[in-house]
């Protein structure tokens, strides 16, 4: 029996500790939060999406250039195993409408509940307001308590899964990526992904419609046009489909300083289509009712659209832009508020099974890896996956050592 340390109680430091525990290890799983998983229990609370059930090959190109590196790790643990996984815990999921899968309870402290009783049967350590610190000269892991003492560890093999650095209140702060990049370890710094756009709106959007949905948009940046909700915010624009959109627009407010999104209030029809439904409306009514009742756009479409500009009344004119609405984005919202993180330890720091290739023994694990996916289930997928794919590779390397 060996002796492995994990840190970071997240999906995959404890999804590493479930592996581990079950090949008989010794196993102590630290973090430097009173409580374990946070972010996880956070990412409960507007509904669990544990994973997608769109075709597997599909569901691996979602992260994009990483999808090659990872994929060992998903097909040893796919979303199948995930739904089996969960239901093993005693919680029943489903599919949603578009493929995003769920507990039936939505939350995650029954599924936590469950999984921590599990690891404890199964003999896990949890050592809790210990943070990991880096190492001693002579290769020890080192800790600090709550009390502020230092605590040296010898484990014979470490973990590491402390996550990325968007809700650091909930515990990754990416203070390890800077430990790690300072002991050489090839890593990108962390920047927000899935994170909202910021806008610069009009005092009438704001006052009126903070906090409303815009239901069934395209929205088109540069080449890339995808269909979803979005929901008006102080700032500017949050949704699944704003977030999908992320590297888009990095890549655009990198080059230029500023972006553009292309709303398109009606993507089922065509503005030839529209036209002639509003031509179809009085002529002597107001300009919002004819559209209200053409198009059936909600206020808030109706505010969103001459954001862009007092629009035009020729039937056609208009029509066209109601089908492309160009908003300016100054940015993304900071990684503060991000779902998650894109940077990270950089593949090639690593070998086929996550451990670091300079410093034998230890693994990385977990969003703290540089990939980036969107949301619909596929960061928790990629997290609890690679974690179990550096606990087998921890185990095979013991074995051999
Ligand atoms: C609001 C929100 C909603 C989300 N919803 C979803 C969703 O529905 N579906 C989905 O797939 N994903 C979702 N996510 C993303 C998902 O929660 C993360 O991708 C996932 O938790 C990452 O797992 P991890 O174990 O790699 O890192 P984390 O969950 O961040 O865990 C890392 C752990 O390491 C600990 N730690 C960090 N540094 C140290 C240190 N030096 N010493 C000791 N401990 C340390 C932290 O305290 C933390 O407990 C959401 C995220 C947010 C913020």
């Amino acid at each position: 029996m060996s002796s492995i340390h994990i840190v970071g109680g997240g999906p995959a430091g404890l999804a590493a500790a479930e592996v581990l525990s079950l090949a008989d290890h010794a196993v102590t799983v630290h973090d430097h939060k009173p409580s374990l998983a946070r972010k996880f229990l956070m990412a409960g609370r507007g509904g669990l999406n544990l994973t997608h059930a769109e075709p597997w090959d599909l569901f691996k190109m979602r992260y994009a250039e990483s999808a090659d590196w990872l994929a060992p790790a998903l097909d040893a643990f796919d979303s199948g195993a995930m739904i089996a996984w969960t239901e093993g815990l005693g919680q029943p999921t489903f599919t949603a409408k578009g493929g995003r899968v769920f507990p039936k309870t939505m939350k995650a402290s029954p599924l936590l509940r469950a999984w921590l009783a599990r690891l404890t049967a199964q003999g896990v350590t949890f050592r809790l307001n210990n943070r990991w610190t880096g190492w001693t000269e002579d290769g020890a892991a080192r800790f600090v308590d709550a009390s502020g003492a230092e605590i040296i560890e010898r484990p014979d093999a470490l973990i590491l899964a402390t996550g990325g650095a968007s809700w650091p209140r909930l515990g990754s702060d990416g203070a390890a990526l800077e430990i790690l990049s300072a002991q050489g370890l090839t890593a990108t710094p962390f920047h927000p992904a899935n994170s909202g756009v910021t806008i610069p709106w009009s005092p009438q959007v704001l006052e009126r419609h903070e906090g409303e949905p815009l239901k069934g948009l395209a929205v088109t940046v540069g080449r890339t046009r995808l269909r979803g909700d979005v929901v008006i915010t102080r700032y500017g624009l949050e949704g699944s489909v704003i977030y999908a959109l992320g590297p888009a627009l990095r890549e655009a407010l990198a080059k230029a300083g500023e972006a553009a999104l292309w709303l398109d209030l009606r993507p089922d029809e065509n503005d030839v289509a529209l036209s002639e439904r509003i031509k179809a409306t009085p002529s002597h009514q107001s300009l919002a009712n004819r559209l209200r009742k053409a198009l059936s756009l909600s206020p808030a479409a109706l505010s969103i659209l001459r954001e862009a500009g007092a629009p035009p009344t020729e039937p056609l004119a208009l029509a066209k832009r109601v089908k492309g609405v160009r908003l300016p984005v100054t940015g993304l919202q900071p990684l503060a508020r991000a779902i998650s993180s894109a940077g990270g330890v950089r593949r090639e720091a690593l070998d086929a099974h996550f451990m670091w290739t300079d410093r034998p023994g230890v693994f990385l694990a977990g969003e703290m890896l540089d990939w980036e996916a969107p949301t619909g289930g596929y960061l928790l997928q990629a997290s609890i996956a690679t974690g179990r794919a550096a606990a087998l590779g921890c185990v095979d390397w013991l074995n051999e050592a």
